[in-house]
């Protein structure tokens, strides 16, 4: 499937795999998003499914994170 960018209609959309960083609970969270990014005018978008996909993984990362401070501060009681 051929997926033609919306902006310059003439490119291709390729996604891609770029880092985020979030801040969080005073760490800074490294949170991998998936975009697409158009090889011919270069602009960057993201589709409903990748936008759901991203927010899943950022609250994963901060569940786990929230998960493995409540351990340090049960282990360190
Ligand atoms: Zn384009």
């Amino acid at each position: 499937m051929k997926n033609t960018c919306p902006i310059c209609d003439t490119g291709t959309l390729c996604e891609r795999l770029e880092y985020q960083t979030v801040p969080y609970k005073g760490f800074q969270l490294n949170v991998p998003v998936t975009l697409s990014r158009c090889g011919h005018c270069e602009s960057n978008s993201v589709s409903g499914i990748q936008l759901l996909k991203n927010k899943q993984t950022c609250m994963a990362m901060k569940a786990s994170l929230t998960a493995h401070l409540n351990q340090i501060t049960a282990s360190s009681f």
